[in-house]
């Protein structure tokens, strides 16, 4: 049988959206467009307490930004809705109350207090991890335990109940994850897990597989701290009779710390100053702030590269790809088993190439708001030029305006270092004779014309035009590194090129 290939991101919108579960949905999408399948985004929000308000907005607007928007989802409804599991609410009973039936899932009426007394009960034995499970049931008060008629007075009654699981006691249960290959657990490290909450509401567990099937789902692509869940979902597949359409799992590698020792975290991102969140995010109850990809300069694109390679690789040396190509060379035989090590520096590297890999003009747009942001203006084929000086030196598009800035604003002070060891006789000489070159020069100022008028002022006074040059530049720009020389004046023009010498030649002092 040949299913259409869909899969689906799940988010649950109890904040901003982590780096990992971006790239769980690019890895999603890159699957979806390669095996030429679909990509659904599903709302998990059965949890309401952990409801955000915001949450879901920001993921929305997360994956557009990205240019990875789902082909179905609540904002873009396909066969399958509803798409937000709130909205699906009265869909879950009846398979909770299929699996009851078939002496699968049991009803349990234990009150809080109860339950808190049967882990301390098991505290005390010294059971290391206390659990409602084959087991500890036969002792609390359910479906298994009362008399049927019991059971059916408290329900009719309106007593509180859930509807648990009923794991089998011995029996080994077995998946073929695509990227970990088999992994078997044994039932009894299971727990009798909450399928129906005592306000009607699914659990995570029975909303995501009642949904996965009813929505068509042929492989789950999801992040590694799902893995202890899938047995449970397996055998919720088996009891629902659902086996020979189960989704195919892949369980993606963690996303670890820049040290590799343990989990990517916000914390993280706030000790080392880097963003984890796709964009700006202001939680609304705590007010809580975090910094984003896309604020701090990142380019959809550039990052997009980034996060491919978390985790996944073409199996060459090839690093830059864009989404064309990612969708092309994208398989998940190619998803490392391990974590992979989170690396800021990489991030801003992949910015660097991107950027520079922009033409000049779509460079300019940023630098001319930026510039305007200042109440400044600048002509659109100036600020191209001054892109494509710059874009050599600049990681985020803020940085043309921020490292270009004096190709518009004359320096009134100048670096003290560079101007002690280096602004001397030979360079007021030098920048003397080239002023009054400049002066009487008919010639629009090139680079080329640029330099031979400055060499020539050099040679005239017998003095090695490299021995000067960082006073020059010193002069021109108020410090003593930066792109291109001859190609910053051209774009300064001789007028201004003048000025500035002059000021210098007024402001700095030779020191003896
Ligand atoms: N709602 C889960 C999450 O927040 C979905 C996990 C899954 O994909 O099954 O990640």
């Amino acid at each position: 049988m040949n299913r259409e290939v869909r899969v689906r991101f799940a988010p649950s919108p109890t904040g901003a959206l982590h780096i990992g579960g971006v790239r769980t949905a690019l890895y999603n999408y890159l699957f979806a467009r390669k095996m030429g399948g679909k990509f659904l985004l599903r709302i998990e929000d059965t949890d309401q307490t952990r409801f955000v308000p915001g949450a879901e907005e920001y993921i929305k607007e997360a994956l557009d930004w990205l240019g990875i928007a789902p082909d179905e989802s609540p904002w873009n409804p396909g066969a399958c809705g509803p798409y937000r599991q709130s909205e699906r609410k009265p869909m879950y009973m009846q398979y909770a109350l299929d699996l009851v039936e078939k002496g699968h899932a049991y009803y349990a009426f234990d009150t809080s207090e109860e339950l808190d007394a049967m882990r301390e009960r098991l505290t005390a034995a010294r059971v290391v991890s206390p659990q409602y499970n084959s087991i500890t049931r036969t002792q609390m008060k359910n479906s298994l335990t009362l008399p049927e008629d019991e059971v059916k007075a408290r329900l009719a009654s309106g007593e509180p109940y859930v509807i648990r699981i009923k794991i089998p006691r011995k029996e080994e249960v077995r998946l073929n994850d695509m990227i970990r290959g088999w992994v078997m657990v044994h039932s009894n490290t299971l727990d009798d897990k909450v399928l129906m909450k005592s306000d009607g509401m699914p659990t995570y567990h029975l909303a995501n597989i009642v949904d996965d099937h009813l929505m068509g789902i042929t492989h789950v692509i999801r992040g590694e701290e799902w893995l202890p869940s899938a047995p449970l979902h397996v055998l919720l597949y088996k009891y629902f009779g659902w086996e020979d359409t189960m989704p195919q799992f892949a369980h993606l590698p963690l996303l670890l710390k820049p040290d590799g020792n343990g989990k990517l975290s916000k914390r993280d991102a706030d000790k080392h100053g880097f963003p984890v969140f796709p964009m700006d995010w202001t939680d609304p109850n705590s007010g809580d702030k975090a910094i984003g990809f896309r604020e701090a300069g990142y380019l959809p694109d550039a990052f997009l590269n980034f996060l491919a390679f978390l985790g996944w690789n073409p199996g060459d040396h090839r690093e830059i790809f864009n989404l064309d190509e990612l969708i092309e060379a994208f398989s998940i035989e190619r998803i490392g088993k391990s974590g992979t090590k989170f690396d800021i520096n990489k991030a801003k590297w992949y910015n660097e190439q991107y950027l520079r890999n922009k033409s000049d003009e779509e460079l300019a747009s940023y630098l001319i708001a930026d510039v305007e942001k200042e109440g400044l203006s600048v002509a659109a084929d100036k600020a191209a030029q001054i892109a494509a000086i710059m874009k050599e030196r600049a990681t985020f598009p803020a940085d043309l305006w921020r490292e270009g800035r004096f190709m518009l604003v004359a320096p009134t002070h100048f670096d003290e270092t560079v101007a002690s060891k280096k602004w001397n006789q030979e360079a007021v000489t030098v920048l003397t004779t080239y002023k009054n070159k400049l002066e009487v020069s008919q010639e629009v100022l090139t680079p080329e014309s640029a330099k031979a008028l400055l060499e020539a002022a050099a040679t005239e006074n017998e003095i090695k035009f490299g021995k000067v040059m960082q006073a020059v530049r010193l002069a021109v720009t108020g410090v003593g590194a930066g792109p291109d020389l001859m190609a910053v004046f051209a774009i300064i023009g001789k007028d201004e090129l003048i000025k500035r010498i002059a000021f210098a030649l007024d402001t700095l002092q030779v020191q003896s």
